[in-house]
């Protein structure tokens, strides 16, 4: 028996999974998960010259990555295979010859020259291009004529004329007059077919119950409902959700910043929070909570929650919202997670003690956005990272504050090495001998010790650096500026 509700993603392996497409492989895996249906990944590599095995392995990375597992897909699993277009041209060629035999499609031998002039006459006279009909009615002997002589034609639908209309779960009734489709083409000359017949042989033979993809495909929606028709199968629910925007209003791209899901990977950004960053783009929990597990996003979502309006990308948001799952992540994981942007920024890992990295990552817990700015504070606990930044080397250059800073080094000189929590008791102690209290005297400290303004609580940094590096830095920073 075929659970009711199977859904699909069927992205173009043409490059990197993009967020916009991982946002609609995610509404369709909540949809199914929610729906207790089934999630079927399929890749659409009809367009050969584009299509790269690289980017096919990128994708499956990707959805891994971001949680999103499927059921039925090119990697194994699923009795509707294969899974990808490329090999199912001869369920495309079948389903073909039926609509050529029912005078469903018609051969059109219009060269690519001829369709250009038509398409510039008609753009010219202010008319939308379509194609004009011209192969509509040939005669067999005409084919035959033209075959012989080794012209290869394209399938093209024929599109009569009236109403197309189908209920969208997201924008509601949709109506398209025929008039405007134009016979469109299902199978190319090279034998490939085209997209709006490829994807409606696969979804209706892998049972898709919903379609859900970006509304940049609602003007597909017509042309697929009519091979619908033509082959007597009952078309899917459709729901198209509005395409993410940038900043200005204009479709998410390159120019608006990354828009790759492994460029965030890359940056620093957890999956789980770049997945409740793009769920909340055009949907948001009844609850008005923002930061939702994935159990609490499949109990909260459904489809008719999905906006009409476009959403608009915030790199802010997405930085807050990764901020918060940084702070939830237990401090070994965090290391973990931190290893690979300590390496790159220089530190040899492997050689540290352990504990004090640990430490170290759970100190910086409250400061990261993204798990790359770790580099940003290096110098705060590795000497060999230490250096001055400007706003510290101003502080150092007024001479009270000099002086004040050898007072803190006589302290520290004396200090018996210090405890975890004994940061408050060295704070009061030197407040008292500075005769310094509270901002000024931590500004000063941060200066000296840290070569920073800014880091996380000092009350915690100084136990953690411990008595020998403290002077150390005092001294270095007392030289240095
Ligand atoms: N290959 C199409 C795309 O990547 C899929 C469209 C669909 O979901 O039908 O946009």
């Amino acid at each position: 028996m075929i659970p009711s509700v199977r859904v699909r993603f069927a992205p173009a392996p043409t490059g990197l999974l993009h967020i916009g497409n991982g946002r609609t492989a995610l509404f369709n895996y909540l949809f199914a998960r929610k729906e207790k249906g089934t999630f079927i990944l399929r890749i659409e590599d009809t367009d050969a010259e584009r299509s790269t095995d690289a980017s096919i392995e990128a994708i499956l990375q990707d959805l891994g990555w971001l949680g999103i597992f499927w059921e039925e897909g090119p990697d194994g699993g699923g009795q509707n295979g294969p899974y990808r277009q490329s090999q199912r041209l001869s369920l495309y060629r079948d389903d073909a010859e039926k609509l050529l035999g029912k005078g469903k499609v018609y051969k059109c031998f219009c060269s690519p020259e001829r369709l250009e002039s038509l398409r510039k006459d008609q753009l010219s006279r202010g008319m939308m291009p379509k194609y004009d009909g011209r192969c509509r009615s040939l005669s067999e002997g005409e084919i035959s004529k033209m075959e012989s002589e080794g012209l290869r034609p394209v399938l093209r639908f024929r599109v009569d004329k009236g109403m197309v209309v189908f209920e969208d779960l997201i924008h509601g009734r949709m109506n398209f007059d025929s008039d405007g489709i134009g016979d469109f083409i299902i199978v190319r000359s090279d034998g490939m077919a085209a997209y709006n017949f490829a994807c409606v042989i696969d979804d209706h033979s892998m049972h898709i119950s919903h379609v859900i993809r970006g509304d940049d495909h609602l003007s597909n929606t017509p042309r697929q409902i009519l091979v619908y028709r033509a082959l007597g199968w009952q078309p899917p629910v459709f729901a198209h959700h509005p395409l993410i925007l940038g900043p200005d209003r204009s479709p998410l791209s390159k120019r608006h910043g990354a828009t790759a899901v492994s460029q965030y990977r890359e940056e620093g950004f957890l999956p789980e929070a770049l997945l409740n960053y793009l769920v909340l783009l055009g949907w948001a929990s009844p609850s008005g909570e923002e930061i939702l597990s994935m159990e609490e996003i499949v109990e909260a979502f459904s489809l008719s929650g999905l906006s009409r309006n476009a959403p608009i990308h915030s790199r802010k948001k997405l930085e807050w919202i990764n901020s918060q799952y940084i702070r939830k992540t237990d401090k070994d994981r965090l290391t973990q997670y931190l290893l690979p942007y300590l390496e790159k920024g220089g530190i040899a890992v492997n050689q540290l003690d352990e504990k004090y990295l640990t430490q170290i990552c759970g100190l910086l817990k409250e400061n990261l956005f993204i798990l790359s700015q770790v580099e940003e504070y290096l110098g705060i606990f590795f000497d060999e990272k230490f250096f001055l930044e400007e706003e510290a080397k101003a502080v150092l250059a007024v001479p009270q504050n000099r002086e004040a800073l050898q007072t803190v080094l006589i302290v520290l000189e004396v200090l018996t090495e210090m405890e975890g929590d004994s940061g408050p008791s060295l704070l009061a102690q030197l407040e008292e001998k500075t005769g310094r209290k509270g901002k000024p005297l931590y500004g000063l400290l941060r200066a000296g010790i840290t070569g920073k303004m800014k880091g996380p609580e000092l009350v915690k940094i100084l136990p953690l650096l411990g008595k020998e590096r403290m002077v150390k830095r005092l001294k270095m920073a007392l030289e240095l500026s």
